[in-house]
This record gives C-alpha cells, sequence and structure tokens, in this order.
C-alpha cells in the first residue's frame, strides 16, 4: 500500500464511535448488549416523507448557505427561544453537521501551531479536529473553572472551545461564565466557540446561548444541529452561527468540501419544523427527567457522577477500581455485555470516569447497567 500522511496517521480514532462500532457487530451476531454508549436519544417521531416536497429542486444542489427557508427558520428559532438575533442572509450557515460546522470553523480560524484551549472532559472530536489543522490543542485538566482558563492563554492562543450544555457531564454554563469567557476572548482578541448541540436538552429551557453576549458575533461562533435537539443524527445537517464575515469565509470552505446539505432534507425541516418541536419538546422533558432518576440511582448504588442537569449522559466516577477507562470499558463490553464510553477519550484528566447515556435504553436496563459497573468496579478494587 502507498505511504499515507503522518497526518492521518497519527489522528486518533473517535472513541465513542468505536464503541459504538462494536456494539452494531454484536448486535449482528445476534447477541444483546446493554448500549449505554449512543450518543443519541431516540425520540418517538413519524416517518419522514418527502413527498409533496419542491420537486425537482430538492434533487439538486442548493445555496451553499443552506436553503433559504431553513436559514430564516433556524435563525427565528435562535431569537424566539435563546433570544439571539441572526441575520438569515449572512450569518448563519448549514453544513454536514455540527461536527463539519465546528471543523470548518477552526479552519477558518487557526493556522499551523495555533493553540485551541479547550477544558476536559472534552468532546472527543475536538482535539482531532485541531490536529487536522495543524494546530495543537490545549486542553484545560479536569476538575476545573472557568475562571481557571485565562492561565492557559498563550500568544499562540486563537480559540477556546467550550460544550454547553456538556457531553458527558450534563454540565451547563451560568450567564456570568459565558459573560466572564466572553469578555476574555474579547480582551485576548480570540474566538469563543460554543458548541451549543444539546441547547434544549434542560427540563426548564433556561438554556443562555454564548450568541447573547456578543451581539455583534465579533467573537463568537456558535455551532448546533438537529441531531440532537431533533433527534435526527442521521441527516447530517447542522449549522454555524457568527458574524458576516466570519461566514462568508465558512463558506468558501463548505462550497468546496460539501457544497451543501441534501436538499430534500433540507425542505423537509423547513415544512416540518414546528410539528418536529411539537412532538420532540415533551420526549427532551422526558429524557432529561430520566437522567435524573438515573442520577438517584447512581448515588443510591454508591456511585459517582460529577454534577450537572442537562442532557442525557452521566459521567460517572469508576476511581475505586484499579482499571483505567479503556480496560474498563473492554471489560464491561466482555465480560458483562454493557456498553459505555471510556473516560479517556475525553481526555488525559478523564481516565477514571466512563460516560453513559440514558437515552436509547429503558430504565431497568439501564438500571442492569448500572449494576454490572458497579460489580466490575468491586471485583477490580485497589487492593
Ligand atoms: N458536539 C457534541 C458535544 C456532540 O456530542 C456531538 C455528537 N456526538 C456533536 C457536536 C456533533 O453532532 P452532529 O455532527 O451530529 O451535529
Amino acid at each position: 500500500m502507498p505511504k499515507i500522511s503522518d497526518h492521518a496517521s497519527s489522528l486518533q480514532e473517535a472513541v465513542s464511535v468505536r464503541y459504538n462500532n462494536a456494539v452494531y457487530d454484536i448486535k449482528r451476531s445476534g447477541k444483546d448488549v446493554i448500549v449505554l454508549s449512543l450518543g443519541e436519544a431516540f425520540f418517538d417521531l413519524p416517518p419522514a416523507s418527502l413527498e409533496g416536497l419542491p420537486h425537482p429542486e430538492g434533487l439538486h444542489y442548493s445555496h451553499s448557505r443552506g436553503v433559504p427557508e431553513l436559514r430564516e427558520r433556524i435563525s427565528r428559532y435562535y431569537h424566539e427561544q435563546y433570544g439571539v438575533s441572526v441575520d438569515p442572509e449572512a450569518e448563519i450557515l448549514f453544513t454536514a453537521g455540527s461536527k463539519a460546522a465546528i471543523y470548518f470553523s477552526m479552519m477558518a480560524v487557526l493556522n499551523p501551531g495555533d493553540e485551541v484551549l479547550i477544558p476536559e472532559p472534552m468532546w472527543v472530536s475536538y482535539p482531532e479536529q485541531a490536529r487536522l489543522c495543524f494546530a495543537k490543542p490545549v486542553s484545560i485538566p479536569y476538575p476545573n473553572k472557568v475562571g481557571d482558563f485565562e492561565h492557559f492563554l498563550t500568544d499562540r492562543t486563537r480559540l477556546l472551545i467550550i460544550n454547553n450544555p456538556n457531553n458527558p457531564t450534563g454540565y451547563v454554563y451560568s450567564k456570568r461564565e459565558l459573560q466572564y469567557l466572553s469578555d476574555m476572548a474579547r480582551a485576548n482578541d480570540i474566538y469563543l466557540l460554543s458548541d451549543e448541540a444539546y441547547s434544549d436538552f434542560l427540563v426548564d429551557r433556561s438554556f443562555v446561548s454564548a450568541g447573547c453576549l456578543d451581539e455583534a458575533k465579533s467573537h463568537t461562533i456558535v455551532c448546533n444541529s438537529i441531531s440532537k435537539n431533533l433527534g435526527i443524527s442521521g441527516w447530517r445537517i447542522g449549522y454555524a452561527i457568527a458574524g458576516a464575515e466570519f461566514i462568508r469565509q465558512l463558506l468558501k470552505i463548505n462550497q468546496h468540501v460539501i457544497t451543501c446539505p441534501a436538499t430534500n432534507l433540507q425542505q423537509y425541516l423547513v415544512r416540518n419544523f414546528d410539528s418536529l418541536i411539537q412532538t420532540t419538546t415533551p420526549q427532551i422533558t422526558d429524557v432529561v427527567n430520566k437522567r435524573s432518576v438515573v442520577a438517584d440511582y447512581l448515588q443510591k448504588q454508591g456511585l459517582e457522577a460529577v454534577s450537572g442537569s442537562a442532557g442525557f449522559y452521566l459521567f460517572v466516577s469508576i476511581s475505586p477500581s484499579a482499571l483505567d477507562s479503556e480496560t474498563f470499558s473492554m471489560r464491561l463490553l466482555n465480560e458483562r455485555q454493557v456498553c459505555v464510553v471510556p473516560g479517556f477519550g475525553y481526555g488525559p484528566s478523564c481516565d477514571k470516569f466512563v460516560r453513559l447515556s440514558v437515552g436509547s435504553e429503558p430504565l431497568d436496563r439501564i438500571y442492569r447497567g448500572i449494576d454490572a459497573i458497579k460489580s466490575l468496579i468491586a471485583e477490580t478494587r485497589h487492593a
């Protein structure tokens, strides 16, 4: 085989995706596995019909910023829901999931050798995407407070990425903390990228977008998608909201890499957005409530989770076990048929945690999964 670039071969696999691929393989062989590793909540949604959508337009490329009506609808959503005003003509761009929106934003900001600050636990793709830009991810170890972040700034820092609410902890940044970070970005002339993929997963819907604290959008990039909030991850539709000049830069990257997300799926969203929101809203409330029921169960079992209230993940400590998180998770999968994601994927300071999701299994099976975690901890306890 001809040589692969050093760059590609040094890249780490996305650990959560690796574990979920293992689940698909086990299930295909006919075995049961309790899946606490999936990064999505399964909603009961009607089958999507493409009938009646604009035809033949839906078969063809659409505007590289996204279908205009979808830009308008999501801009209105960000305004009504979170109070961020967005110009649909200039300040929003649709791409292939928020994963691409985040990566393209990094491409637009970073020169080789520039530094990206990322507090741990950090979503698995941030550091690898920074490396794909020949930049240097600088992680802020767990535990940390926003007041500590500035100690990690150097004259090479160009970007700070936060994930609000946080995957995997469910932590939600307060308005004060966001203000502090927004001020810090402005004072140091760096970008604050706020990944808001789980923005609706709060029981009281009290989410504050980083977009609220930078009206001019001079130092803020917001990324979001339909994957989590609408439970439609497979369609790969996400977006970035930022200042007009920044979006113009993203547009060039979008044009060269994906052209546009699937046109008919964008059209479907325009037509069905309101009914989708109506359908998913109560289901989001259910899953966030389920998260707190599971948090109580963990506590009753004597297991500790990092405190957080949003989303559908829990970041559970395995520190009484002598195993690292990868060995622990592999043994849990192979010996007890329970799949979680090892904490090391969220940064080296998180190797004594595993992430579990309450989004795709019923409560009784989640409890069985937790019992298995507890018993593996007991079996591998430090001497
Ligand atoms: N950010 C976070 C924190 C995520 O957990 C995910 C998906 N697991 C994404 C971004 C990417 O989601 P998508 O590309 O499907 O929008």
